[in-house]
């Protein structure tokens, strides 16, 4: 029998109607920065995304969009008066920046109250710790989508192939959190193909487009793909997982699109919304 879809779509635009009522009830709209600099196409299309999203939930927008010369120093002035603005809850720098500007230093001066989307030092290391803290928005959305769906992961093998600082390494502590025992894999893994069998939960994050297939998928595991790209000469995005042949072996399977994706604007908005309520809590 074919694997069963998580239509992170669906699962999303509930969440988003959720978002949507909790906000009407708060009494003020919460505030979302985004801060890009420079001419690259996806991040205007991701941060336009963003933007939409937050008008229907009923949280304000606002746009810092500076030139490609931009200098780390300007960047960080940006997201320093971000930080000390009472309108704004959730802070988030939408990546690349340009060639030049020192991300990591970017990144390390959002305010953590304020790092909707779980990428400071200071985020990541209360997550290590198990203390109370915004997940990056993709790990957070992949982690709802099992909660949802209620697939046990509680003593299950969790495989995640991908330790970057954004999806890989947040998914694996979430996962650890949520006491699966989890391996985490990374481009010098040794025979890949072997221990992705050995997950009950195979999460892809590997920015290899359709590599994961069927081979990699132990009958009956749930599998989730953060991947999202377009190759060239393809009509449509693309996962890190070859859906057709994994569906084949997998018991659930998370499409593209319509699965993890929508999920990480949706954790934004969430995250957003808590910002907006701690902030409200500390007046
Ligand atoms: P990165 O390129 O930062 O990291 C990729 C990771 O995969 C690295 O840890 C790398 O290993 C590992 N890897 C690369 N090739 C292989 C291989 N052949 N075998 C095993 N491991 C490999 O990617 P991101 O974490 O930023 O993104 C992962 C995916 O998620 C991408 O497809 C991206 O487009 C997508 N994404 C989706 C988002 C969404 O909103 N849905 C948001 C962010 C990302 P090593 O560390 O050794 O180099």
């Amino acid at each position: 029998m074919p694997a069963q879809i998580i239509d992170g779509k669906e699962t999303a635009r509930l969440i988003r109607r959720e978002v949507k009522v909790e906000v009407a009830a708060l009494g003020f709209p919460p505030g979302l920065a985004a801060v890009w600099a420079g001419d690259n196409p996806a991040s205007e299309v991701y941060v336009n995304a963003k933007r939409k999203a937050c008008e229907l939930a009923g949280i304000t927008p606002y746009l810092h969009h500076l030139p490609e010369q931009a200098t780390t120093a300007e960047v960080i002035s940006v997201v320093r008066s971000l930080n000390r603005d009472p309108k704004i809850h959730g802070i988030l720098v939408q990546l690349p920046l340009p060639k030049g500007i020192d991300t990591q230093a970017v990144i390390a001066s959002i305010d953590p109250e304020k790092d909707v989307d779980g990428v400071t030092p200071a985020s990541i290391g209360r997550l290590l710790l198990g203390q109370d803290a915004f997940a990056a928005a993709t790990a957070a959305g992949m982690m709802e989508l099992l909660r949802r769906y209620e697939i046990p992961v509680e003593g299950r093998r969790a495989v995640v192939v991908g330790r970057s600082n954004i999806v890989g390494k947040p998914m694996a502590v979430l996962l650890m959190h949520a006491h699966a025992t989890v391996t985490i894999c990374h481009s010098r893994t040794r025979d890949l193909p072997a221990v992705c069998r050995e997950a009950d939960i195979l999460v892809a994050a590997l920015n290899q487009p359709e590599m994961i297939n069927a081979d990699y998928v132990k009958s009956g595991a749930v599998v989730l793909d953060a991947g999202y790209s377009r190759p060239p000469g393809r009509q449509g995005d693309v996962g890190d997982v070859d859906t057709e042949s994994a569906s084949r072996v997998a018991s659930w399977i998370t499409p593209v699109p319509g699965g993890v994706g929508p999920m990480t604007i949706a954790s934004l908005l969430r995250n957003t919304l808590k910002a907006a309520r701690t902030a409200l809590g500390s007046r």
